[in-house]
């Protein structure tokens, strides 16, 4: 649904990668959690260790690694399944709508827009054009990505490929380096350049633009468009101070890349002890992001979300707010909290919007 709203607000075509199927590994800021006065090992994904708050359910555990594996590759049966299986179909596109999304503002939205593609489908049908003569209306490429954190993991999972003799990570299709194990010298740098996948590159407030450059040159020497994605996450309030400066030192020295807003990890706050992201603050950077492009004359290329089509309550804010006081009725994430499917519509709804604004503006550019 997000992906066919953008589409239609930007008439370009939109590369869809799931954080999913391998995001089991996270990235902690303290390796000790203290809860009443007792220290333990933190949670560092099931991948590792448990969630639970005990001494046994935090030690590592290497067995997870094969569930998670096994897990990864039942997922990926199931996606390309509803990938190819005729679930993505377009003249389907009324039937997609989330339950609880129906009755909601972003429920009316989307019925205008399905209203809009089935006009156009039944006209194209009128002159010949089917999903059955034209798969590309009935299947759609989705891709997987992840963060390559567990670099035991990601190494047993790397492969060569016998009709190029290139080394891919196989675990995902993209991968990305996190914020925290960014440095030029260390390991993850050094496995991600090693391998031909598209690898993402997560920028955050304390990335200067000379270290910039240097893993820019590292992790794509060959300065080969697509092969790298900067995701940018610098929160509401940061994200003017810094963007602008990284973009001006990526255009300086002519290096192709992706330009990619998460607007979710700079955002995230602690509320009735609840780890959350208030949903305003998400939008403020996404819009700060597209103006900063615009002021630039960049292309804004991407963007990075967790999300999940349930009606959880982990995010506040949104057009049926969810407060603070709400957070405890649904929040069922065991790692950062995502959007839920109403507020991930409005914020796909909001892309189009200003993608449609960038397409007027190019249009107008060419007309004068
Ligand atoms: C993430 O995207 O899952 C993540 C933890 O990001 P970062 O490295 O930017 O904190």
């Amino acid at each position: 649904q997000g992906a066919v709203g953008r589409t239609s607000g930007a008439h370009l075509p939109v590369v869809r990668v799931g954080l999913i199927a391998g995001q089991f590994a996270k990235p902690r800021s303290s390796g000790i959690e203290s809860q009443n006065g007792v220290s333990l090992p933190s949670y560092r994904g099931d991948i590792i260790n448990g969630i639970e708050f005990t001494e046994e359910a935090r030690i590592p555990n290497p067995e997870r690694q094969a569930m998670a594996y096994r897990q990864s590759a039942a997922t990926l049966n199931l996606l390309r399944a509803f990938a190819m299986g005729g679930y993505a179909n377009l003249e389907n596109v009324h039937q997609w709508m989330l339950g609880f999304v129906k009755d909601s503002p972003q429920g009316e939205r989307y019925r205008k827009l399905a209203d809009r593609i089935s006009e156009t489908m039944d006209f194209m049908k009128a002159i010949g054009i089917t999903s059955e003569n034209h798969p590309s209306l009935r299947e759609t490429d989705f891709f997987t990505s992840h963060e390559a954190l567990l670099l035991g993991y990601e190494e047993a999972l790397t492969r060569v490929d016998s009709t190029s003799g290139d080394w891919y990570a196989t675990s995902g299709h993209m991968i990305w380096i996190g914020d925290r194990t960014r440095q030029a010298d260390h390991a993850h740098v050094e496995y991600c350049r090693g391998i031909k996948n598209p690898i993402g590159l997560k920028c955050g407030p304390s990335l200067q633009a000379d270290d910039l450059l240097s893993l820019v040159d590292i992790l794509n020497p060959a300065n080969e468009a697509g092969r790298l994605t900067l995701i940018c996450r610098f929160g509401h309030e940061k994200v003017a101070d810094h963007l602008p400066r990284l973009i001006r030192a990526v255009e300086r020295e002519g290096r192709k890349v992706v330009w990619s807003c998460d607007p979710m990890h700079g955002n995230t706050i602690t509320l009735n002890n609840y780890k959350t992201r208030p949903f305003e603050r998400i939008l403020s950077e996404v819009e700060s992001f597209f103006q900063i492009h615009r002021a630039e004359g960049t292309h804004p290329g991407g963007i990075h979300i967790e999300m999940t089509g349930k009606d959880v309550t982990e995010c506040t804010g949104g057009a049926r707010a969810v407060s603070a006081e709400d957070l405890q009725d649904r929040y069922h994430t065991h790692c950062d909290p995502r959007l839920n499917a109403d507020q991930a519509l409005e914020l796909a709804f909001l892309l189009a919007e200003r993608m449609k604004g960038g397409r007027d503006e190019k249009r107008m550019a060419v007309n004068g």
